[in-house]
């Protein structure tokens, strides 16, 4: 068992408090506690956003535009669009799938 800390405010983290903050590609941002985790993930979202397009927020990083949690990119807005209009539209993707089940909880 190693000890970690919280990335902003450096106390202990354990199961319990412990949240990890992931960029738009997945990438590790660090590890936070549950206090600081919402100011650094709306820091970190707020640094991605491109637009809001029908209520759903579109973000960018190196030219790839996406949705917050989800691990399929468009190459331009107007993709990213078009998946929103499309919504309704089963589309089969792992990362969707665990995106939802997460705001599910
Ligand atoms: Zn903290």
């Amino acid at each position: 068992m190693y000890e970690v800390y919280c990335k902003e405010c450096n106390i202990d983290l354990t199961f319990k408090n412990i949240k990890r903050l992931a960029d738009l590609d997945g990438e590790r941002i660090g590890l936070f506690c549950s206090g600081c985790f919402p100011k650094a993930e709306k820091i970190l979202k707020e640094r991605r956003f491109v637009e809001e397009y029908k209520g759903i927020p579109i973000y960018l990083k190196d030219n790839k535009f996406g949705f917050w949690g989800a691990t399929y990119y468009f190459s331009n807005l107007d993709d990213a669009r078009v998946r929103v209009d499309n919504r309704h539209i089963a589309f089969i993707d792992t990362g969707a799938l665990k995106f939802m089940v997460n705001h599910l909880r």
